[in-house]
Formats: C-alpha cells, structure tokens, sequence
C-alpha cells in the first residue's frame, strides 16, 4: 500500500476532523456548525451528502463505477485511491474558496 500517501487534502477526510464547520464549532472557531446547504457540515456531509459538491463527486463516482463514494473501499485500491484524492482536492479546493469569498462578502 506504497501508493496510500495521504495529502493536505485526503488527509482533512480520512481523519474526519478536516476543515468542516461542525469541528470548528466544536472549537469555538466559528459559530454555527450548519453548512450552507442547511445541514450540520461534518466529514460525511460533504463527502456523502452535500449538494454544493454533487459536480466533483459525480464525476468520481462515474469514474469509480460506483453508486456512490464510500471512502473505506476508495481507499482499498490504487486507482480508487487516486480517484478519492482528486475528489477531496477539488471539494476542498472549491469549499476553501467559497468560504474565503464569504468571509470577504459577508452577507
Ligand atoms: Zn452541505
């Protein structure tokens, strides 16, 4: 399992304590652990459930031939490994700058 290197990125999902509200309400970082969706923002939520992603994890799904993203067997394989750690990259990516955007637009 040479190839299982987990980065800035993996790293946030596979630990379960990423950057996700739900945590850093828990830690007083933030005040509300809600997501903009409506739903407390745990790991799970964006991975599994949360609509704002739904274009990066269909793209991962589809290339997993899967019906939906289960880390545990992403993780399994090779080539599910680097499909997880693209996935995680691009929600990250795109949920740092929308947070980023909202922090300098507050509404
Ligand atoms: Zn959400």
């Amino acid at each position: 399992m040479d190839w299982l290197t987990p980065d800035h990125f993996t790293t946030q999902f596979l630990a379960g304590h990423g950057n996700f509200r739900y945590k850093l309400a828990s830690l007083k970082l933030v005040d509300s652990a809600m997501c903009e969706c409506g739903e407390i923002e745990t790991c799970e939520h964006v991975l599994n459930e949360c609509p704002r992603y739904q274009e990066e994890k269909e793209k991962a799904i589809r290339n997993l031939q899967e019906d939906h993203l289960v880390m545990s067997s992403m993780i399994a394989t090779r080539q599910g490994f680097e499909i997880f750690r693209d996935v995680c990259r691009e929600i990250l990516t795109k949920k740092e700058e929308e947070d980023r955007r909202k922090i300098r637009n507050p509404e």
